[in-house]
């Protein structure tokens, strides 16, 4: 069944660059209504598990420095259709490769460093706001 959530997290680029507010905004302009949010920094362990499924690609070294590097911003959105709805405003993975108005195409520096995460599936949508955020975070 839908859940109409998913998780985002802006990255530590997008941190580092002052881009946090402009790309809440555009979160928010876009109809996604913040269910929970946390300023927070991973733990190397933390960023290895959420990454886990990367484990074996030659860039997870490089992945898991990367979102250690500096504070983030994690979230719950909702939205109906949230999960496809939130990878369309955030565009392709590589910057070069996002649809003009995206959050990838404005604020991404490269297909590592690419400003924002989107949950793929409502599962991992759940998996993942439950990762940093207990019950009494979410509203
Ligand atoms: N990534 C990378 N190099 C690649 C592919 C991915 O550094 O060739 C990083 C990038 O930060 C990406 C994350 O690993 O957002 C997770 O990869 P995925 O394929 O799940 O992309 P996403 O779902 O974030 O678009
Ligand atoms: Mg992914």
């Amino acid at each position: 069944m839908a859940t109409n959530r998913t998780f985002t997290m802006l990255k530590p680029d997008a941190v580092e660059n002052g881009h946090m507010g402009k790309i809440i905004d555009m979160i928010i302009q876009s109809g996604f209504e913040i269910k929970a949010m946390k300023y927070t920094r991973l733990s190397t362990e933390q960023a290895k598990k959420f990454y886990e499924v990367h484990a074996e690609r030659p860039f997870y070294g490089e992945l898991v420095e990367y979102m250690t590097s500096g504070p983030i911003v994690a979230a719950i959105l909702e939205k109906e259709n949230a999960v496809a709805d939130f990878r369309a405003l955030i565009g392709a993975t590589d910057p070069a490769e996002a649809a003009e108005g995206t959050i990838r195409k404005s604020y991404a520096e490269s297909k590592g460093r690419n400003a924002v995460h989107g949950s793929d599936s409502d599962e991992n949508a759940v998996i993942e706001g439950k990762f940093h955020f207990s019950a009494n975070e979410i509203f």
